[in-house]
């Protein structure tokens, strides 16, 4: 990290107009905390939890998931922390499983779609999250939910093992419940959603791959694979826009908050939380100091009335050089 980046590495950062903005890490094992602290994160806004579990022949038990996700939590020292449940299938195979092949796994059997089948792995993730918020307040995310009834599910799930915990006298702290924004049908859930959870996050990366119909992995329909594809960017905003007026607190954790170009137009939709790769959070915050929001918001909506992405990166551009 350069020496000049230095001021900017363990505070909250503001744009130029005053607006916080939280710069938080995405994650996939507990011993990346530490660095991703170091590199300035203000919290952990997406941690992985799927290497816990892949690569081996049985599920990690409660007590191994403790440690881990307590882990980062000491770490944390009371920042904002998001761990994420299990998102296996897909393309997130998982061997101990013994999953058949689906021809479709990206709109298949996956994730929270899994749960109820896979009830005890559910339940011992879930068991081994609500005794880590003893060690500090924590955002517990949920991925791929696509109707209101896996919401009121997980609704009803988390509260009564958190009632099962107390009645063992296990000690539960503060925990929040919150889903990835990724399956395009949950922008008309918001407000319903709102009855059940704290906080959403937009995994832009199966977002995009599903608002778009693309497989994210396809060669053949990379060219399709666009968040800058402005029919996209209205998406993002309008779910941004809606979650919050629902009373949800919104994130993005796609790999689209790590992209400077795309910073402007972030800020422009309202989004003040951005989860990233450690090694991009420095560079976020630089960038974001230098913003003006209301300019962000003409852009944004200049983008959305572009034909096409070349247009929109165009229009980035002029933004940009108009700054410097
Ligand atoms: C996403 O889909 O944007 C996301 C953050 O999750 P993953 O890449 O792990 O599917
Ligand atoms: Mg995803």
């Amino acid at each position: 990290i350069a020496e000049r980046s230095a001021p900017l590495r363990g505070q909250n950062v503001a744009t130029a107009d005053g607006t916080n903005v939280s710069v938080l890490a995405n994650i996939a094992l507990a011993v990346e905390a530490q660095s991703a602290f170091a590199h300035g994160a203000d919290g952990v806004g997406l941690f992985r939890t799927e290497m816990l579990f892949c690569e081996r022949s049985q599920a990690p038990d409660e007590d191994e998931q403790y440690q881990a996700y307590s882990e980062v939590l000491r770490q944390a020292a009371g920042k904002k922390i998001t761990i994420r449940t299990l998102d296996i299938g897909g393309d997130k195979p998982c061997e101990f499983l013994n999953l058949p092949k689906e021809e479709n796994p990206f709109l298949g059997y996956r994730a929270v779609r899994m749960y109820p089948q896979f009830h005890e792995i559910f339940t011992t993730q879930a068991r081994a999250l609500l005794r880590a918020s003893a060690v500090g307040p924590l955002n517990i995310m949920v991925p791929m939910v696509a109707t209101l009834a896996e919401i009121q599910w997980l609704h009803g799930q988390f509260a009564h093992i958190a009632q099962t915990l107390q009645q063992e006298e296990i000690p539960v702290g503060e925990w929040h419940l919150g889903i990835m924004v990724e399956v395009p049908s949950t922008l008309y859930l918001l407000e319903k959603a709102a009855n059940y959870l704290d906080f959403v996050s937009i995994g832009s990366n199966d977002l995009a791959q599903y608002f778009l119909a693309c497989d994210r992995g396809n060669p053949h329909v990379r060219h399709l694979y666009d968040y800058r594809n402005p029919t996209f960017l209205a998406l993002m905003r309008d779910i941004t826009q809606r979650a919050q007026a629902a009373g949800l607190a919104i994130s993005l954790c796609g790999e689209m908050a790590a992209d400077k170009q795309m910073l402007p137009l972030l800020i422009g939709m309202g989004l003040t939380q951005l989860s990233m790769s450690a090694s991009a959070i420095t560079p976020c915050k630089e960038a974001l100091t230098s913003l003006d929001v209301q300019q962000c918001q003409q852009l944004i909506e200049a983008a959305i009335a572009c034909d096409n992405s070349e247009q929109v990166l165009e229009l980035i551009g002029q933004f940009m050089r108009a700054q410097s």
